[in-house]
């Protein structure tokens, strides 16, 4: 880590979430949507710097697990799906919440989430818990018949499953190997709650890797540590970070073994990511209702199986959450209180500002030739409005790691001074190498 500036001074947890929502709708990161009308209760839009940190925390994503390997491919498969898909999954018989309502209020909950107490009223009398089917249905095409159904997925998984016999036989991948996908997920969450952790319409990272079924137990462990390190790699302190096994019981339907991975959330510890041994349950349930072999047959023991499935299912603006709320600090610099995002320089939703000292009409040129310069590069804001201490305040608070000033001197000697979010130190850095000073500075974080 950088020294940092100053004396540190971190919200408690009762305040931290609060004073992070009202940044993301301040700067722009997380709008309620639907606003104008009043906003539609738990579902939100990813504004101008948003959908940065969002494409950012996704990209880093798929550097790990797809494009820095040779055993795991990429797929990106519809979100509109037929019955019988989740026929075979088991999502139509078995992905329930249970349901209750309070006796006293009327309010639904889901059971498992509120210890026996009405989160609104305090009554401990319910109804009998009812399985509630956490899929959207809906009818594709003008008829409404029960053959025009179709599901939103509730999760990207099984598009990696029913998709298996086609990249086997496109690529020349063999166990182990994975496919991976990131994209949109629906569950009609009973209680969606807690901003974007809890959400109807949500974003998944997930990468299912098939192997031979004797080593399912040391794929599990491998990736139950690669996928801990990645957080951690990415800024999350390592004391708000933990792995939890599951017991027996809380078991899915589809898995031998799982464990999360959780952050210290200001309400506790809670899952950011499962990563589940699913066994050969998947693809022995998909051949078995499809009536295709989705095997591997290997040529040079002349064995066939059905490969075992290490899972890593994580959530996109979950994890974008909580990398906002460990990110989330207020320290002092020079005696003014300041908010600053300390932000992974990979995931900041700027990495640059390029900041003309003066509006003068003479800076100008210069700094929109830097700004053109670093544009091919890195994600960069450009802001010639007020101070210019007020201006780098504004990049401190949506994480911007470097701000590049243009003054009255880079006209005469071409360099322009670098200021560093963490330690506010600043250096003169010449136009000609700067594109690779912070490109060292990148790739050194
Ligand atoms: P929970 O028990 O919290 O409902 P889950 O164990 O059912 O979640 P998984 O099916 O394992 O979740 O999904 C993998 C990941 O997808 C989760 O770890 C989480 O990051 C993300 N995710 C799941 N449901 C939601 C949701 N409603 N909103 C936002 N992210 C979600």
């Amino acid at each position: 880590m950088h020294a940092m500036a100053d004396e540190e001074v971190s919200p408690d947890a009762s305040d931290l979430m609060e004073k992070v929502v009202g940044l993301c709708k301040r700067r722009g990161l997380i709008f309620q949507s639907a606003e104008i009308y009043g906003g539609f209760r738990s579902t939100y839009d990813y504004g101008p710097l948003g959908v940065n940190l969002l494409r950012n925390v996704k990209n880093a994503w798929w550097m790990s697990m797809v494009q820095c390997r040779d055993d795991v491919v990429g797929l990106d498969a519809a979100i509109l799906s037929p019955p019988a898909v989740w026929a075979a999954s088991g999502h139509l018989a078995t992905f329930t919440d249970p349901l209750v309502d309070c006796m006293k209020c009327h309010q639904r909950w889901r059971e498992d989430k509120i210890d026996g107490v009405c989160p609104s009223c305090g009554s401990r009398e319910f109804t009998e818990a009812r399985a509630f089917n956490l899929m959207f249905k809906t009818h594709a095409g003008p008829l409404e018949d029960e053959g025009a159904v179709a599901y939103l997925r509730p999760e990207t998984a099984q598009g990696m499953f029913t998709n298996f016999a086609n990249v086997l036989q496109t690529t020349r991948m063999k166990p182990p190997f994975g496919i991976a996908q990131v994209g949109k997920s629906f569950r009609n969450e009973i209680t969606p709650q807690n901003f974007v952790f809890r959400t109807r319409e949500f974003e998944q990272m997930e990468m299912e890797y098939f192997v031979p079924p004797a080593e399912a137990a040391t794929w599990f462990d491998y990736w139950l540590a690669q996928r801990f390190q990645w957080y951690l790699d990415l800024g999350i302190p390592e004391d708000r970070l933990r792995l939890r096994h599951h017991e027996t019981s809380e078991l899915s339907h589809y898995s031998s073994a799982t464990a999360d991975v959780e952050f210290l959330f200001p309400w506790g510890w809670d899952e950011l990511e499962g990563v589940a041994n699913r066994g050969e349950f998947d693809l022995q349930a998909h051949a078995a209702a499809s009536g295709e072999k989705l095997e591997y047959y290997d040529q040079s023991t002349n064995e066939r199986y059905v490969p075992h499935v290490i899972e890593p299912a994580a959530g996109a603006t979950r994890t974008m959450m909580a990398f906002l709320l460990a990110a989330y600090h207020e320290d002092e610099v020079g005696g003014e209180a300041r908010t600053v995002l300390r932000l992974h320089p990979r995931l900041a939703p700027y990495q640059v500002g390029v900041l003309p000292l003066s509006k003068k009409d003479t800076l100008e040129p210069l700094a929109r030739e830097v700004l053109t310069s670093l544009q091919p590069h890195f994600l960069c804001d450009y802001d010639t409005t007020q101070s210019i201490g007020k201006r780098y305040r504004r990049q401190d608070e949506v994480g911007t790691p470097w701000c590049v000033t243009v003054d009255f001197d880079s006209l005469e000697d071409r360099a322009v001074t670098v200021r560093d979010r963490d330690t506010t130190e600043q250096v003169r850095v010449p136009i000609d190498s700067l594109v690779a000073e912070l490109r060292r500075r990148l790739d050194a974080s």
